[in-house]
């Protein structure tokens, strides 16, 4: 079935034989996150490709890898998101994303829009100088930002500045939220006046959040492999998701990271079909919500909605 995803990241996603190859060496155990103890170890896993994803031609192929991943999922929309700082070491942004629209463009079955990523750790300054990218990116392949990194460590709460210059600038956004922290991490992202939350599935623990995000229509993107690497949840039948729907609210199902979590969006959706018996018509429930919250433009979500409910007849 079609599908369209919107928390994907670039640099979690690249392949592991072509990493292998330009590595000259087995790379998959320093990049497969199921090991990892904390969220913060599982971003650990992230360094290795950011030292690949410098190289102009390494950007390209792996955007071309990760098209050719979607494809195979049917994904017919994607938002694939970075930081821009991790990957400008030689070359400048605009070389970068041109490399990444190459590789990606090679696959005519997918459409992909880019979001930035602030990390938590970053000084005020330097996320500053991410919106400021973002800004002047918007419209040319870039449709939104993201806040991504430890959220155990540095709360969301903390973050209401920036997301202020944000709203200010009318920047598309969305916010990692709700994973390594609690659910007043999630309040704090609705209270930014968020319409989308990665992850978000802590917000089970407190039902104030959950009709919060039911009033306003927040639509959560779930990552389910992606909660069980990172302890969110112990395994997949103690994953929430179910929970927050039978609450009223909406989520669309998202792989995260394709090498880190060693998932595709195919398994995502077949084991959450083996462990709570979504139907056909649940799935494309998800994915519609996908499109309601996504940051492409109103001519592509109506071409994207007719495929869907096609598709999903
Ligand atoms: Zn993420």
């Amino acid at each position: 079935m079609k599908k369209i995803e919107l928390h994907l990241h670039f640099d979690g996603s690249i392949d592991v034989d072509y990493a292998n190859k330009v590595m000259g060496k087995d790379i998959k155990k320093e990049m497969i996150g199921s090991g990892s103890k904390t969220l913060k170890e599982y971003l650990d896993k992230f360094q290795l490709p950011i030292e690949l994803l410098q190289d102009i031609e390494n950007i390209e192929h792996f955007s071309y890898l990760l098209a050719k991943e979607l494809e195979n999922d049917e994904v017919i929309y994607a938002e694939v998101r970075f930081c821009p700082l991790f990957h400008v070491e030689k070359y400048s942004l605009t070389q970068v994303i041109e490399a990444m629209k190459r590789g990606f463009n090679k696959v005519s079955t997918v459409y992909v829009n880019f979001i930035f990523c602030m990390m938590r750790h970053f000084t005020f300054e330097k996320n500053l100088e991410i919106i400021n990218l973002t800004k002047s990116f918007l419209g040319h392949g870039v449709v939104g930002i993201d806040l991504a990194g430890d959220e155990g460590n540095y709360k969301t709460a903390n973050f209401s500045g920036l997301f202020k210059i944000i709203k200010q600038n009318s920047i598309p956004f969305t916010i990692h939220a709700g994973e390594a922290d609690s659910y007043e991490s999630v309040n704090s992202a609705i209270d930014f006046g968020v319409r989308r939350i990665g992850h978000g599935v802590r917000s089970i623990e407190s039902l104030e959040t959950i009709r919060n995000l039911r009033e306003k229509k927040v639509v959560l993107e779930v990552c389910p492999t992606s909660n069980i690497d990172t302890h969110v949840v112990s395994s997949i039948d103690k994953h929430p998701i179910k929970k927050l729907i039978d609450n009223g609210v909406l989520v669309t199902i998202n792989t995260d990271n394709r090498t880190v979590s060693h998932t595709s969006l195919n398994h995502e959706y077949q084991i959450l079909q083996d462990t709570f018996g979504f139907t056909k018509e649940d799935f494309k429930r998800f994915n519609l919500n996908a499109i309601e919250v996504s940051f492409s433009d109103e001519e592509l979500k109506e071409k994207l909605r007719s495929e869907i409910l096609e598709d999903y007849k």
